[in-house]
């Protein structure tokens, strides 16, 4: 038995997960959002990323970013590996796609401040 605790809203419910043959009966979920984290958590665990870019510009030398969806949780070293090696040479706005598919996962990794907006204020 796995012992989790669903993080879907802020109950918290603890959940207790079987194998039984294929399949994974949940238990403790007060709702069905809780049955199919569990179930996600258990096959294919995913993250979304936040992390900061270096820029070229010395007035704003990091900038925030984020992946625009959940990779895989087994990626997530590799993901901030691209991460850091970015160094960002042109302005950008907010939402603007830093890393198109990063480490091939379908996701890309997008601004999440507006470069140009930040330069432009200093
Ligand atoms: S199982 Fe439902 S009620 Fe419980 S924490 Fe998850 S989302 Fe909230």
């Amino acid at each position: 038995m796995k012992n989790l605790i669903c993080i879907e809203c802020p109950i918290g419910c603890g959940l207790q997960a079987e194998k039984n043959g294929e399949q994974w009966i949940i238990k403790g979920n007060r709702c069905r959002k809780g049955e199919q984290f569990a179930i996600n958590e258990l096959t294919d665990p995913r993250r979304s990323v936040c992390s900061t870019v270096k820029t070229i510009f010395k007035e704003v030398p990091r900038l925030s970013v984020r992946t625009d969806g959940e990779v895989p949780l087994k990626s997530i070293f590799e993901v901030m590996e691209q991460i850091n090696r970015v160094i960002l040479e042109r302005p950008v706005h907010i939402g603007e796609v830093i890393i198109e598919n990063v480490c091939n996962t379908g996701i890309n990794v997008i601004a999440t401040s507006d470069l140009i907006y930040l330069l432009e204020a200093k």
